[in-house]
């Protein structure tokens, strides 16, 4: 199915994600996104994994059942 929503974008970049739209993929109040272009496209997907401590979503392994990123894997090697 495909939804289709039509945005303007203001002076600095930004565009509001529709509530209806945020609520059917589950998107919510703090929650990551994942930005991808493709061509002339840009894709908008929820992260499922972040960093439990700065929500990176690069770089990230698994420790104790938690999603940690490689940087605060090392910032907590040097404490
Ligand atoms: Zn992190």
């Amino acid at each position: 199915m495909i939804y289709t929503s039509f945005k303007k974008i203001d002076e600095v970049g930004r565009v509001v994600l529709p509530k209806d739209i945020r609520e059917k993929i589950g998107l919510r109040l703090n929650d990551m996104i994942k930005i991808d272009v493709k061509n002339d496209s840009i894709i908008i997907t929820k992260a499922e994994h972040t960093c439990v401590f700065c929500s990176k979503i690069s770089g990230l392994k698994s420790f104790m059942g938690k999603t940690i990123c490689e940087d605060c894997i090392k910032s907590l090697n040097n404490t």
